[in-house]
Order: C-alpha cells, then sequence, then structure tokens
C-alpha cells in the first residue's frame, strides 16, 4: 500500500523560496572584491535570482545547460547558486586557484555556455576567452562603469552582471519543476589525484546533503546562527553550506577574497558569527590572530574543520584556549562533500579530557544517509576493531555513481565508492584516517601515516607549519622525512624536534630528518600539496 501524502520533488528553488518567505529580512553580508561591505536579504537574493533565471531564459539556455562561475563567497555568486540551479540549468563552479590552462580545459569540458567571473579573475578570462569558443555569454560580476575597455575589448560581448540583471525586470518567475534527480551543479576533483574529473550533483542530493549537514552533530545549525563559509563556492559548494543556510533561514557572512586571519577576525566580530567552516591551514590564520587579540571573534561558538586532517594541537587551542567547540568532519568531492563528523556520542561525556580530544581526533562516524566500509586490497570488508587498516569505501544518495562523461570506467566497487583513503573504522563507528593511499609512508612493508607524524610536529610550539612525506630508503623502502616552516621568530633545530617525537610514537616513526623551509606548497583547496613538495625535494618523478 502506497502512502497518500503529497508528492513534491526536493529542488533547490524551494530552498530559496523557503528563505524568502520565513526568513526574508535575514541578511546575507559579503566583503566585496570592490572592498566595502555588502548587504542584502533572502528575499533579495530570491528577487535577484529569478531575475538572472530570466535573464538565462533570455540567452535561449535549455534545461540542463551549463553555467560556469569563477568567484568568491559573495552574493553575486549565492543569486547564480539559486537562479542557475533553480531555472533548470547547472551551475558549474570553477576553482579559479588552478592554473589558467587547466581552468579552459574543464570549461570546455564542461561544456559551459556562459560564464560568469568576479573581477579579480579578470587576467584568467583575458587569457582564455578564446580558447572557450563555446561559452556564448561572459558577464563580469560588477557595475556597469566597472568594466575595464581593454577587458571589454578581449572578450566580445562582454556584459556587466548588475547591467544584465537591471534589464531583466521584475515579474514574478515561475520556477520550473524538475525531476529531483535533474542535475543542478557539477564541480570538478581539483586534480590532486589526477585530471580534473567532473561530478555532478542532483537537485535530490543537494538537498538531501544540505539537510543532513545542519543537523547537531554536523554543522548544527539553526536560524538563530550566522554562517561565516570560508571554505569556498567554488570548491564542493562551500560544503553545502550556502543550501543549509537557506534551508535553516540563517544569516549568511561571506568573506570574499579576505581570507587572512584579520579580515576573518573581524569579520566574525562584526557580524556576530556562531559558526564558521574551513579547512586547517586558514584556521592557523585565525588562531594566530585570535591570540594576538587575546579573545574569540565575540559570538563564535563553532568551527567545522575538514578537507585535511584537524591536528590535535589545533583542535585543543580552539576549545581550551577560546572555547570554541571544533566539529572535525571528512568528506570529498564525490560527496557533496560531508561524510563523517566526530561528534560525541553520550557515553563520551562520562571521558576525561584527553580522551575526548582523542575522539574529536578521528575523522568521525557517518552521517545518516552515509554507509562506510573498510576493505582489504582484495576487497574483502575488514572488522571495525580500530586496528585493521585498509581502503576506505562509501555508499548513499549523495555520494556518486559515476563521472562526469571522463570516459573511464566506472569507479564504484560493488555499488560503493573507493576513496583512496587509507582507514580504520572503531566498534563505536568513528573512522579514522591513517592516509590518503598515495601518501602513505611504506617503511620496511608496514605503514606509517603522514598525518599522525604531521599532528606531533604541530603540536610545537616553534612550528607553524608541518609536512611528512616519504623518502626513498635502500634498505626500508621508504623513510618518512619532515618538512616544516618555522613560526616567525621562533628557533628550533632538527635534532629538538625529532627528539621532541619520543613516547609520542612508535620508534620507527620517528622522521630521519627534519628540512626546514620558508612555506610549503598548497593546492588550489589550501590543502598542503604533497606531489609538489615531492616533486621539490626529490625531483619530478617523485610527485
Ligand atoms: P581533491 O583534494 O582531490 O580535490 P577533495 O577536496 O574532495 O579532493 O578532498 C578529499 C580528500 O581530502 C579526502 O579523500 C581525504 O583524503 C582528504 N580529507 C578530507 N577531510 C579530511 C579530514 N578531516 N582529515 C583528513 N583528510 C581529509
Amino acid at each position: 500500500m502506497m502512502g497518500l501524502m503529497q508528492q513534491q520533488p526536493l529542488l533547490i528553488s524551494r530552498l530559496i523560496d523557503f528563505a524568502a518567505r520565513f526568513h526574508g529580512d535575514t541578511e546575507i553580508v559579503s566583503r566585496r572584491v570592490e572592498g566595502d561591505r555588502h548587504r542584502t536579504t533572502w528575499a533579495q537574493v530570491q528577487r535577484r535570482s529569478m531575475r538572472l533565471a530570466r535573464g538565462l531564459d533570455a540567452w535561449g539556455l535549455q534545461r540542463g545547460d551549463r553555467v560556469g562561475t569563477l568567484a568568491w563567497n559573495g552574493y553575486r555568486h549565492l543569486e547564480l547558486y539559486y537562479g542557475v540551479s533553480g531555472s533548470g540549468r547547472v551551475l558549474h563552479t570553477v576553482n579559479p586557484r588552478l592554473h589558467s590552462d587547466q581552468i579552459a580545459w574543464i570549461i570546455n569540458h564542461a561544456g559551459d555556455k556562459a560564464l560568469a567571473f568576479d573581477m579579480t579573475f579578470a587576467p584568467i578570462i583575458r587569457s582564455i576567452a578564446a580558447s572557450c569558443p563555446q561559452v556564448a555569454h561572459w558577464v563580469a560580476l560588477c557595475d556597469e562603469g566597472a568594466l575595464p575597455a581593454d577587458l571589454v575589448q578581449a572578450v566580445p560581448g562582454l556584459l556587466s552582471y548588475e547591467a544584465w540583471l537591471d534589464g531583466q525586470g521584475d515579474a514574478a518567475y515561475a520556477w520550473p519543476i524538475l525531476d529531483e534527480n535533474e542535475a543542478s551543479s557539477l564541480c570538478y576533483t581539483s586534480g590532486t589525484t589526477g585530471n580534473p574529473k567532473g561530478v555532478l550533483y542532483s537537485h535530490r542530493s543537494t538537498l538531501l546533503h544540505a539537510a543532513a549537514g545542519a543537523l547537531p552533530d554536523v554543522m548544527c545549525l539553526a536560524a538563530a546562527d550566522s554562517v561565516l563559509p570560508v571554505v569556498p563556492m567554488f570548491h564542493v559548494n562551500a560544503w553545502g553550506s550556502p543550501y543549509a543556510a537557506a534551508m535553516v533561514g540563517c544569516k549568511l557572512v561571506m568573506p570574499g577574497p579576505a581570507l587572512d586571519g584579520a579580515s576573518l577576525f573581524e569579520l566574525m566580530d562584526d557580524e556576530g558569527v556562531t559558526l564558521s567552516a574551513g579547512v586547517p591551514t586558514v584556521w592557523l590564520g585565525l588562531l594566530a590572530s585570535m591570540r594576538e587579540h587575546g579573545r574569540r571573534p565575540s559570538a563564535l561558538q563553532r568551527v567545522l574543520i575538514g578537507g585535511s586532517a584537524a591536528p590535535p594541537a589545533m583542535i585543543e587551542a580552539f576549545q581550551k584556549d577560546f572555547d570554541v567547540e571544533v566539529r572535525h568532519a571528512w568528506g570529498m568531492t564525490e560527496l557533496s562533500p560531508l561524510g563523517t563528523s566526530a561528534a560525541f556520542k553520550f557515553k563520551h561525556a562520562q571521558m576525561d579530557a584527553a580522551q575526548r580530544l582523542q575522539v574529536q581526533t578521528a575523522q568521525g562516524r557517518a552521517l545518516f544517509g552515509v554507509d562506510l566500509r573498510v576493505v582489504d586490497a582484495r576487497g574483502a570488508e575488514l572488522p571495525w576493531d580500530g586496528r585493521s587498516v585498509g581502503e576506505l569505501e562509501v555508499r548513499g544518495p549523495w555520494v556518486l555513481s559515476d563521472y562526469y562523461e571522463s570516459g573511464l570506467p566506472n569507479p564504484l566497487h560493488d555499488g560503493w565508492f573507493p576513496t583512496g583513503d587509507v582507514v580504520s573504522i572503531d566498534a563505536d563507528g568513528y573512522m579514522r584516517i591513517v592516509d590518503r593511499s598515495k601518501d602513505v609512508i611504506k617503511s620496511g612493508g608496514e605503514w606509517i601515516s603522514s598525518i599522525d607524524i604531521e599532528n606531533v610536529a604541530m603540536a610545537h610550539p616553534a612550528v607553524a607549519m608541518a609536512a611528512c612525506v616519504a623518502v626513498p630508503h635502500p634498505k626500508w623502502d621508504e623513510r618518512p622525512l619532515l618538512v616544516v616552516v618555522r613560526k616567525p621568530g621562533a628557533e628550533v633545530q632538527a635534532r629538538e624536534l625529532l627528539a621532541f617525537y619520543e613516547g609520542k610514537v612508535a620508534k620507527w616513526w620517528i622522521p630521519d630528518d627534519v628540512m626546514f623551509v620558508e612555506s610549503i606548497p598548497l593546492g588550489a583547496t589550501g590543502k598542503i600539496l604533497k606531489t609538489r613538495l615531492r616533486e621539490q625535494l626529490l625531483g619530478p618523478a617523485a610527485g
């Protein structure tokens, strides 16, 4: 017997309609590339995203056509999120930190018909416009008067976003009723694991993921929150936060291009930010700024840390020094991206601080909807004993079923997506990453976790950033080398740092040497780029 409930497809347009109707005057604050701070509301975002949709209709763009963006976190990008997907087109967020050849390749592979970009990225557009012939419409996210003449010359037909929107009028727009399984947005993996591959999200996967991400054990989002996503809207939809924010109707604060600690502190402080989300490298900057001020931003309660492992020292600094709760989460582009979060269970309340920290340093347990398993090299499932280590596989309604026109064999293994992460799962279901399979160090036939080695170094007061890579060794095959950036003015030598490992890890895990460098290369999503680091240290073949 079928249930007798209404059938309503889960559509992105419903999110913006909900936010506008029930939270219409709640603010969206953006630090713009123009340098000022801009204020709008959910109601205004809805109005302008409807204009935008009308503009796309006028261009004759069809359902499923891709519209690319090269843009920071800001209200115009948010309008594109809702106007493009809401009207049945596919929002293709392009990562501007990639090399311009790769950007052009991605835009062409996606077949973008239109591309909207922040003025910061005008130089990229200038260099790629001629190699992207299928892009029929180029839109600069600025006022008409701000269009530089040489750019207009270089990019024929270039429009100013504001002039284009102004031309669309304000008549009500009826969002199309789509099949909830239609594509809504497209994001390419950043290529740290090979050629970029397209992950094509659907309306349904996006809404289910947003609802799961808003839950108390993940972002714990409510209408009373003010959320600042540091994680960019150009990579995995800012972890779904622009959708989750509309779903709960909270205030959204967008940092634009100013992602340094001081700028983030100021914006959080002024805008009553209660929750923020980003990768560990971003938090290094914010923590430094918090130390300078001797306090946290006034209303900050929680930070979501993911994308790379959150070092225990970072979790402690937030929680012990500043009373800001840390949520450590794991995910990847192929999972929309959220998969696990290291929130406590009821029984953890009894534990002492050290044990609780241990729980939080895990990548966490599955969100409802995502299933996890660990398999050995032959694909056989391993027990959840916290010790058996193998590859993590996942499945669920917001996990990809295939890459977008990759020409590669389907990646699934028995219906599960193999993540390339080497992990264990304990009896409570908490997953702990040992490494990415390509970063793991194999010494004498045993694995050394580069993440664990880095975590110890990050707890040393003189260390600003640490990366551990494998170097070839005649006897052990590979041995760990620690690469360190010292904190400004701090002094520490290799011997002292290596002594710091005594008693903290197995003796044979202690790196053979430490190399001090001025900087460590970061990839397009702010993570340490180990391929480049290995190339720099060991030559091109090692990348
Ligand atoms: P790429 O870097 O290839 O673009 P993603 O940005 O999707 O891919 O990153 C996914 C990967 O990032 C995961 O497979 C995992 O290796 C790593 N990662 C994400 N969150 C964490 C975390 N909390 N701890 C350790 N590694 C993480």
